[in-house]
């Protein structure tokens, strides 16, 4: 275990000392994930803890990890989150969106932006119309599909509300990426439309529990999670060698 998860680690234990003091310490595994966006979960099996931070998070301060940990285990025991650690997790995402869209208007200020459902491999048109047909019998409104303009792995999908535009990352316009990967992060963005954001208190709540309940309905739910699992990382560090 390197040293930045084990103190990430100590956090969660502090977390669940203050949160719920009268039971036994669980075991925790801590990882980082690629997940397709800024997405964290925290579970529970046989008693064991487990918490995935999204990939996008791994580089984040240690006490926005700290302030993560409080809001994850708070929320798993339903607890009330403390106002201070969501305020400092919430600074450091919007300073983090900030810096990703000053980054992409650096690189498309001046230029022409082709956007493009077409992939060398993958029409994400074709994609989003076929899962429309199988899981929302043709209901869902149909937005701008795009690749990204650039190869990202820290983040596959993205669904944009305001211009509804799906993105979805050009590393996976690949032949060496599974058709039901391609597919999975398409339904990922495509359950945005269908779950909006709610927002409540001044907070915006995107991966409700009926979003995660209506994810493990794609077929594959299983076999992408595990194959974005071991193939992100590959991927990056094949494209960093070229
Ligand atoms: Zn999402």
């Amino acid at each position: 275990m390197t040293e930045k998860i084990s103190q990430i680690k100590s956090f969660y234990e502090e977390a669940f000392q203050i949160f719920d003091a009268k039971s036994e310490m669980p075991e925790i595994e801590v990882r980082f994930y690629p997940y397709i966006g800024i997405n964290h979960t925290i579970r529970v099996r046989s008693g064991k803890v487990f918490v995935r931070i999204a990939e996008i998070c791994r580089e984040m301060p240690m006490n926005s990890q700290k302030a993560l940990a409080y809001i994850l285990v708070a929320k798993l025991l339903r607890k009330k989150v403390p106002s201070k650690a969501r305020q400092v997790y919430s600074d450091f995402i919007k300073t983090q969106e900030i810096r990703e869209k000053a980054v992409e208007n650096k690189k498309t200020r001046g230029r022409k932006i082709i956007t493009s459902a077409q992939g060398s491999f993958y029409d994400l048109d074709e994609i989003f119309d076929a899962l429309n047909q199988t899981y929302f019998r043709n209901s869902l409104p149909k937005p701008i599909l795009s690749w990204s303009s650039r190869k990202t792995y820290r983040i596959l999908g993205h669904h944009d509300s305001t211009h509804e535009t799906v993105i979805v990352s050009r590393s996976l316009d690949d032949k060496k990426v599974p058709r039901f990967v391609v597919e999975y992060v398409v339904f990922h963005e495509m359950l945005h439309i269908f779950h909006p954001t709610i927002h409540r208190n001044g907070r915006r709540f995107n991966h409700t529990p009926a979003f995660r309940r209506n994810e493990r309905k794609f077929q594959y739910f299983e076999e992408a999670e595990s194959w974005i699992e071991r193939n992100v990382k590959h991927l990056k560090r094949k494209a960093k060698i070229k």
